[in-house]
């Protein structure tokens, strides 16, 4: 089989620094000299080329980013077997939730990966983390099909699907963690794809669709929660959909005032989608009465889903202007399997 090629994008975060042997200080990593640091990156047989951005960290990640990232993909996707992206890990979920829903009938792998060290650092977990990303994007069956044909994110031994992850530790390496959906592939001495788990999205011609409607907040409850920072909250000018985390199996209070609240938003034409405060389980809204009543009022169900896969498939389902009644449909449905039906 010819050599695999990988397109290495490198947006910046933890992974991208090293320590200045003079003055002790992190430095930006120079991934240009990808082979120089790393001379064993040549034992995989995989032709990569480098694209670095103006490094930012992540908590500074805009949709601009997502745009860049899917518009880079598109550009390149004939020349590349696989893209591995190379992001902080702060907001690698929402960031790689969003490329899952941009990249359309994608057929090559989307790898996500940082690291809680930097690279430059000897304890590094990026090393592992880089190199087996780009084992991951280079992965074919032996009919020459990418092995991974999804948008996905490899941390420490694991790959997840993307839309499934969140950033759970700021303390430990093994930082993510997919509750509701099982790993794509676990690492030990082999790498070990669950081809179970492993799906591809839609069969027509690549392309991408970045269209998003960015007015959407993440409202999430607590006891102690007034009447008057509820409502006003809801009352931004523009708003259009709004991801309510609730207790437990999506539980919220009865009180008249927060549900005439929600009432009203809803009327407003808002979009309120329940996804539980929990890291894992399902939200299920006929379980307690205080469930059952924002059905009642027209909140959506979202399941399984985590609230960082649900902010950017509103905002990417805004952008396609649907009419209400296939909105709605279409945000309970999986569209890249962020929630199990
Ligand atoms: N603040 C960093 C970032 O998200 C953290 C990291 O990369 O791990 O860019």
């Amino acid at each position: 089989m010819a050599r695999a090629s990988v397109l290495l994008i490198y947006t910046g975060g933890t992974i991208g620094m090293k320590t200045d042997l003079r003055t002790g200080v992190l430095t930006p990593f120079d991934f240009n000299g990808i082979y120089d640091e790393f001379p064993s990156l040549k034992q995989l047989e995989v032709d990569i080329e480098v694209l670095p951005f103006v490094p930012i960290d992540s908590s500074n990640a805009t949709l601009s980013l997502c745009v860049r990232l899917a518009e880079i993909i598109r550009d390149a996707y004939d020349r590349f077997d696989g893209f591995v992206v190379l992001h902080g890990t702060d907001t690698m979920s929402y960031t790689s939730s969003a490329l899952s829903f941009m990249l359309m009938n994608l057929n090559k792998p989307v790898v996500f990966t940082g690291s809680q060290i930097p690279i430059g650092v000897l304890r590094t977990d990026g090393r592992e983390n880089l190199i087996t990303a780009i084992e991951i994007a280079a992965a074919k069956h032996a009919t020459g099909e990418a092995m991974v044909p999804e948008v996905c994110l490899y941390f420490q031994n694991r790959l997840f699907r993307a839309n499934r992850t969140k950033k759970l530790s700021a303390e430990e390496l093994n930082a993510f963690v997919s509750y509701n959906y099982p790993p794509l592939a676990e690492v030990g001495v082999n790498i070990h794809y669950r081809l179970d788990s492993i799906r591809r999205w839609g069969e027509g011609p690549f392309g991408i669709d970045t269209r998003l409607g960015c007015e959407v907040m993440i409202v999430k409850i607590f006891p102690g929660l007034t009447e008057c920072v509820f409502r006003s909250m809801l009352a931004a000018k523009g708003l259009q959909g709004v991801v309510l985390e609730t207790y437990g199996s999506g539980n919220a209070p009865t009180y008249p005032w927060f549900l005439e609240t929600l009432k009203e938003t809803i009327d407003r034409g808002v979009c309120v989608m329940n996804v539980t405060q929990c890291a894992n389980g399902m939200v299920d809204m006929e379980m307690y009465e205080t469930g059952l009543r924002l059905q009642e009022i027209g909140v959506v169900s979202g399941r399984d889903i985590t609230t960082e896969a649900s902010v950017m498939k509103m905002m990417w389902l805004l952008g396609q202007n649907l009419d209400p009644a296939c909105f709605v449909k279409l945000l309970q449905h999986s569209l890249r399997g962020e929630i199990s039906e």
